[in-house]
């Protein structure tokens, strides 16, 4: 049987701001040393406070403009609770209930022609701090934890390796040239889920999803094993598909179960009460559409 590729991506950003999102430490790339930008916000002592980075607000809207997203007038923020040592408060703050953009769309130039990916949200969230293992030791380096990250959903509209690429690439060109994020490999991090379906079906297979990319030619190599594995597994009968996270091992090339995926209800999110909602108005939107550099890709448009 032929079979079609059905392909969402979450892609997080780390934007390029002075400081971190709710404190003064540097943001990213700031540090020197492990554990050099770090206070005791962003390492989770208790009674401290967030406090809000505007400039995270603006990055987050031009980024929004670009994928041409409603920017939403109101926004807030929730706790995603977890634990893991990399996480020191035990909750990640980020946006499920109303987040800063929806609805967006951008348009790819393939070889096949053009499609069209609708963005379902962009929300602002803070990066977790890094692990470091080294022989029977492990090490956690705070430096990256509050650094601040857009996430870009897509819905499942991707078809193939190469759209998804081409996507990426257009995104990182048009937040270099803007400001945004450098997008360097490790500031870009994708997770891709990824289903199959007999050619003219128009239900969804069941999804897998790989965490944590960072290089496009890993994420390439990655969708093309777990595409095969998925429709093997439908051909033959060889395996049971389940809905899993799964990561993906550089050297073997192949892809492999991490845990059951996980839902919402598992992370027992909330409202964050220590965060006001943001009132994006009018003025302000204006502002920052006023401001917003016209990216690389759009200038190439322009003159198309
Ligand atoms: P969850 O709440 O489980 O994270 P979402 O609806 O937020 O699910 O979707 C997460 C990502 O998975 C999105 O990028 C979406 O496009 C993608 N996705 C959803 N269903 C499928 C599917 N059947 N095949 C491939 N990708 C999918
Ligand atoms: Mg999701
Ligand atoms: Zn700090």
């Amino acid at each position: 049987m032929k079979y079609e590729l059905v392909i969402g991506l979450e892609t997080h950003v780390e934007l390029s701001t002075e400081s971190k999102i709710f404190c003064s430490c540097g943001g990213h790339g700031k540090g020197s040393e492990p554990n050099d930008c770090v206070c005791p916000a962003c390492s989770g002592m208790p009674g401290m406070l967030p406090v809000m980075n505007k400039k995270v607000v603006e990055l987050a809207v031009t980024a929004g403009l670009m994928l041409n997203c409603n920017i939403n007038k109101y926004t807030t923020f929730d706790k995603k609770n977890y634990y893991y040592p990399d996480l020191p408060c035990a909750y990640q703050i980020t946006q499920i209930n109303h987040p800063i953009c929806t609805d967006g769309c951008v348009t790819l130039k393939t070889s096949e022609g053009t499609r069209d990916v609708r963005i379902k949200q962009i929300h602002m969230e803070e990066d977790a701090g890094k692990l470091v293992h080294s022989g029977n030791s492990s090490f956690v380096d705070f430096n990256r934890t509050s650094v601040p990250l857009i996430e870009i959903v897509t819905q499942p509209d991707f078809r193939s390796a190469e759209e998804v690429v081409t996507y990426l690439n257009k995104l990182k060109s048009m937040f270099r040239s803007s400001g945004i994020s450098e997008c360097e490999e490790g500031a870009m991090r994708c997770d891709v889920n990824i289903s199959v379906r007999p050619e003219g079906s128009t239900e969804f297979g069941v999804r897998t999803e790989i965490k944590n990319m960072a290089s496009f030619e890993a994420i390439e190599r990655a969708i093309k094993y777990e595409a095969q594995r998925h429709m093997d597994a439908l051909e033959y009968e060889i395996e049971e598909l389940v809905q899993e996270t799964r990561r993906f091992d550089d050297v073997s090339g192949k892809t492999f179960a991490m845990r059951n995926k996980e839902t919402e209800a598992d992370y027992r999110y909330f409202p964050d009460a220590n965060l006001m909602p943001i009132i994006i108005d009018d003025a302000w939107l204006e502002e920052i559409k006023a401001n917003k550099p016209t990216a690389v890709d759009e200038k190439a448009d322009a003159y198309r």
